[in-house]
């Protein structure tokens, strides 16, 4: 039985305002206010799980305990069969640099070792973003989101953030690069997992 969400306030385990915000966005019907991990001065826990079920609960679990309210986290990442999964729970680390991320080295990357692998197109994978729902007393509730599709070279579109450009989501003839945020945020990994959270806890 999926343990529903009842009090008034939920800690999104989050130091991005933008995935906050989004956050609040989603859960405006259900009288639920919002706080960040910013606004509570939390540390970001080291994520050093390997599936991204274990990087949320890490972040979630955290975040409950050190303010006795139910959080949230959600931890995001692109599969690419032909790699055996990878980079998964590395997808951010593949485009870290001395002076911050770059999505275009990590694009590149991400072609250059599927080519290695000589396998042909068309080069399957799937954005995962898991989102965890943890409370205090230790209990959590998990829900998988996914959006399977493919990797395809040159990458096309600037809209977007991260691997968008490179990833052509499956029925679609346009990369999310190319998508306009609205019709992404309605198919994406991210919209399957929150709709699977709202009908589990907040329904
Ligand atoms: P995290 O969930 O904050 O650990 O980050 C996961 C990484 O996956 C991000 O830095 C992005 O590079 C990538 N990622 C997750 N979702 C998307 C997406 O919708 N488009 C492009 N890249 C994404």
């Amino acid at each position: 039985m999926t343990r529903k969400f009842e009090g008034d306030r939920l800690l999104v385990a989050t130091h991005n305002r933008g995935k906050l915000d989004e956050i609040a966005d989603l859960l405006k019907d259900y009288n639920v206010s919002v706080v960040g991990a910013a606004e509570m001065n939390l540390p970001e826990p080291v994520e050093d799980g390997t599936t991204f079920i274990e990087n949320a609960r890490i972040k979630a679990h955290a975040a409950a305990k050190a303010t006795s309210l139910p959080a949230l986290a959600d931890d995001s990442g692109l599969e690419i069969d032909a790699l055996d999964g990878a980079p998964g729970v590395y997808t951010a680390d593949w485009a870290e640099t001395p002076t911050g991320r770059d999505f275009g080295m990590a694009m590149q990357k991400a072609y250059d070792e599927i080519r290695a692998t000589g396998t042909p197109p068309p080069w399957t994978g799937r954005f995962c973003c898991t989102l965890v729902l943890a409370w205090p007393d230790g209990h959590d509730e998990v829900f998988p989101g996914t959006m399977p599709g493919r990797i395809v070279w040159p990458g096309r579109g600037d809209q977007g953030h991260g691997y968008d450009p490179v990833f052509q989501p499956e029925g679609y003839d346009m990369t999310f690069g190319e998508m306009d945020r609205w019709e992404k945020n309605r198919i994406s990994h991210r919209a399957d997992a929150f709709a699977k959270l709202v009908a589990g806890c907040f329904a």
